[in-house]
């Protein structure tokens, strides 16, 4: 049997090794989770990493379960909350390029994974990025607020995969389910606009656009919301995932001092970053061809993830009495800063500039595989 080295050296593409002093953060971040969650019977031991796969990951070997987290995921996070609090859309840009270099490289789709990484190489950013701008320690917050939450988030995949488990965590996942369903039977669907939508069809509907349409005026998403939550279980389970590690997540970082308001920030901007992490990768596997059915799918989803996530908690939070913060939770504010900054960058203008730079690249010769990776590896090499 392989042990759990030997396992992420031959399913990764490690750049590096994690940096000792972070593996300490995340080895004491992993036992406060623990000791939060205080769950019986056993609990997967971490294990950090450091490539390109940029995933989070709980895998079994023998009877041993590891939890893999991997440290340039963080350093993903870290950078959209920089460009999220100051920076550019040009930045935003040339992570997208860098991104789609990195995952196309671990497909082995040399020649397109070069052409991006020409193109992260050559879209200079604004200015000098400074180590440290004003909201430098804000940014560190988030980013650590980010990375427990994307841990418990694992964890809760975790117990609900094991027997007794999915038991213990029943009532929860009905409490998430019966949470839309009483926040959607608030609204009517009128007969007209079920009409509607079966003439427009689920796609369109549950679009970007209407998603980012005010939901009380749009019954019509509200009706086929239930009718796609309830006919995909893999997504409810996602957002009672979403849902417990957020409040977890909130109740570590508070005890360790970390404003409230912050957590609630750094959990919104994280899920908008890890649903656009989740649309590059899929740019990739489908090789750049931005029509691809399934990442319409996961931009959908997590478009949903984002808004049940959002309303359930300021629901949660209006039923604490923190009207206040609830009112804000519910703004828009956040939501429209990461599209302005993040979003419509990464997910309009980026495919628009591919498509351009790809009509161009005819001429681009097809390298020897190892001369390929080694140029696509001095191309991205550093930090973003
Ligand atoms: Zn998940």
């Amino acid at each position: 049997m392989i042990g759990i080295r030997e396992y992420v050296e031959t399913t990764r593409r490690l750049i590096g090794a994690p940096f000792p002093q972070m593996e300490e953060i995340y080895r004491h971040n992993y036992e406060r989770i623990r000791g939060v969650l205080n769950w019986p019977g056993s609990f997967p031991e971490l294990f950090i990493s450091y490539s390109t796969n940029r995933t989070c990951e709980i895998v079994r070997l023998g009877d041993q379960h590891y939890l893999i987290y991997d440290q340039y995921l963080g350093s993903s996070l870290n950078f959209l909350n920089r460009v999220y609090l100051g920076s550019s859309r040009r930045d935003a840009i040339r992570f997208g390029y860098r991104i789609l270099a990195e995952q196309l490289q671990l497909q082995n789709e040399l020649k397109l994974a070069l052409i991006c990484a020409v193109a992260y190489s050559i879209w200079r950013p604004d200015s000098e990025i400074p180590a440290r701008e004003p909201s430098f320690e804000l940014r560190c917050r988030m980013t650590h607020v980010q990375e427990i939450y994307v841990v418990v988030h694992e964890l809760f995949h975790f117990s609900l995969a094991g027997p007794g488990k999915n038991e213990v965590l029943a009532p929860f996942r009905e409490m998430v389910r019966s949470y839309y369903r009483e926040w959607l039977s608030d609204t009517v669907t009128p007969a007209e606009y079920e009409a509607e939508y079966r003439r427009k069809g689920l796609d369109r509907i549950l679009s970007e656009e209407a998603i980012a349409a005010d939901v009380k005026d749009a019954p019509a998403i509200l009706g086929s919301l239930v009718e796609f939550l309830d006919s995909r279980d893999e997504l409810v389970e996602e957002v009672a995932c979403d849902l417990a590690a957020a409040f977890y997540t909130i109740s570590i970082a508070r005890a360790e001092g970390v404003p409230f308001r912050t957590c609630l920030l750094a959990i919104l901007v994280g899920l908008h970053s890890l649903r656009c992490l989740s649309v590059l990768h899929d740019w990739s596997a489908a090789r750049l061809k931005f029509d691809d059915a399934a990442a319409a799918q996961s931009t959908t989803e997590g478009a949903i993830r984002l808004m049940l996530t959002r309303k359930l908690m300021s629901q949660q939070l209006r039923s604490d009495g923190r009207t206040r913060i609830a009112d804000w939770m519910h703004s828009d504010k956040v939501n429209a800063r990461f599209q302005e900054l993040i979003l419509t960058p990464i997910l309009y203008m980026l495919p628009q500039m591919v498509r351009e730079v790809l009509e161009k690249a005819d001429s681009v010769p097809t390298y020897p595989d190892a001369e390929a990776n080694e140029m696509i590896d001095g191309l991205t090499a550093g930090p973003f």
